[in-house]
């Protein structure tokens, strides 16, 4: 679980930093180091009571390790603790965060995008919508059944309607269900989601903005899990024609804590339109004081915010520069075609029941029985043995309908079906799927049993 070297490394690197302020006059903090010492110790037993989450036998939730360098980086910059709210709290860290947008930006295709970073996904697509609704005044917002829960209540924050369209059985948007909603007239967002949290569905994204385009109305992008995929080599080809035309979204969100290998607090929101900085002009007088060059405070909801979380996510960019033939573009590939072999494993065992197809690397499966309640209780069962064997799941509740269109002759006692859900985020699941396989079968015959 721990290499030695990165603290050896993390002590190298402070070094360095404190080099850099080594003219001050002496100044050291006094450290009661044995009580620290107890309450550290204390704080790592307590620390146990979690799921692995580091470990490739951790295959349930979206739930990705930060990569070493992310956390080093990450507690090298605590020392100096930058509020990348404004200049004046943190210089070299919002230098960096600028940086890190710009190659967000070029990983979409999009040049000199407004943006910056935040806590996470919900609080980017609060932004995104606190746009939307000042630019679409009192029109609505819409989002597909599978968006993520949040779109919903970030609506009811900002006092904009909000309202849901179905999905087809695959999990995408319905565009036929979108149009008669378009053409209502009182719509001014749609919501597209590229790789939704559930299943990892991504919505038709060209027909969308062309419906866009026909009604006016805004699009926004929220690839907040998927959007790291757009510099893989083995999407679909539906789910690659959404990627290829996300530039042409008005905003994206994406989350570098999701599979952008950061720690958490680490979201991002990008506009393609720079003069909606001007929503955010407020009159604080009390924060930029040292420079006329844009303070990110300037164009962002939240004041103070973790100079950390960029200089994190900056070292990251470094080693892992985001190139669609680089090594991060292949640990991509790797995850997803971990999906797809764990799917053809669904697919040919008596046990389970392969549902769609993954479009990302999360894995959809169902427990084989004859009706929707038994499945769901045994999914439930799944779930428990599986953990007591350390192999981590998740579990989901999908409609009955989507069930049933793989799965026609499963008897309806139910209004949804619980089913086991992967994500297989780590590079290492492919290596690990005959192991995590053999587990997970291991847990199904004390069922044949019963
Ligand atoms: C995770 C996720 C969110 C919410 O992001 P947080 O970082 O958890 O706040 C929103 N949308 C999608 C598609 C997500 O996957």
């Amino acid at each position: 679980m721990i290499n030695p070297a990165e603290l050896t490394i993390l002590k190298k690197a402070l070094d360095t930093l404190a080099e850099g302020f080594a003219d001050l006059p002496d100044f050291e903090s006094n450290l009661d180091t044995s009580a620290m010492e107890r309450v550290l110790q204390d704080v790592a037993v307590r620390m146990r009571d979690n799921y692995p989450y580091h470990h490739p036998r951790y295959a349930g939730q979206m739930l990705k390790p930060p990569h070493a360098v992310a956390r080093i980086a990450y507690m090298l910059a605590l020392w100096i603790n930058p509020n990348n709210h404004a200049l004046d709290g943190g210089r070299a860290s919002t230098a960096l965060e600028k940086e890190c947008i710009q190659a967000i930006g070029a990983m979409f295709g999009l040049q000199d995008p407004l943006g910056h970073l935040c806590g996470g996904g919900t609080m980017a697509n609060l932004e995104a919508l606190w746009v939307a609704g000042r630019l679409h005044p009192g029109k609505k917002v819409v989002a597909s059944e599978q968006a993520h829960y949040t779109h919903g209540r970030i609506s009811e924050v900002l006092a904009l309607e909000f309202a849901a369209v179905p999905v087809t059985h695959a999990g995408r948007m319905d565009l036929e269900a979108l149009e008669p909603v378009l053409a209502a007239g009182d719509v001014g967002t749609i919501v597209a989601t590229l790789g939704t949290t559930g299943i990892g569905a991504v919505d038709p994204l060209p027909e969308i903005l062309e419906l866009a385009r026909r009604f006016d109305v805004r699009v926004h992008v929220d690839t907040a899990y998927g959007g790291y995929f757009t510099l893989g080599s083995k999407l679909n080809s539906a789910a690659r024609a959404a990627f290829d035309v996300i530039a042409e979204a008005d905003s994206i969100v994406i989350d570098p804590h999701k599979h952008g290998l950061q720690p958490y607090g680490c979201g991002c929101i990008l506009f393609k339109d720079s003069s909606v900085g001007t929503l955010y002009k407020h009159d604080s007088p009390a924060t930029y004081f040292s420079s006329a060059e844009l303070h990110l405070g300037e164009i962002s909801l939240e004041c103070s915010r973790p100079g950390a979380a960029a200089v994190a996510l900056w070292a990251t960019q470094q080693l892992f520069p985001m190139d669609v033939d680089g090594d991060f573009a292949h640990s991509l590939d790797q995850s997803l075609l971990a999906a797809r072999a764990m799917w053809d494993r669904v697919e040919q065992s008596d046990n389970f029941k392969a549902l769609m197809p993954p479009e990302l690397d999360i894995v959809i499966y169902a427990v084989n029985g004859a009706d929707a309640a038994t499945i769901s209780e045994r999914a439930s069962e799944i779930f428990e043995r599986a953990a007591s064997k350390n192999l981590h799941l998740a579990l989901l509740e999908l409609p009955i309908d989507m069930v049933r269109h793989y799965w026609p002759e499963l008897i309806a006692n139910r209004d949804t079906v619980r089913v086991l859900r992967s994500c297989l985020m780590k590079p290492e699941h492919l290596a690990w799927l005959d192991d995590i396989w053999q587990v997970l079968e291991a847990t199904v015959h004390p069922l044949d049993d019963a």
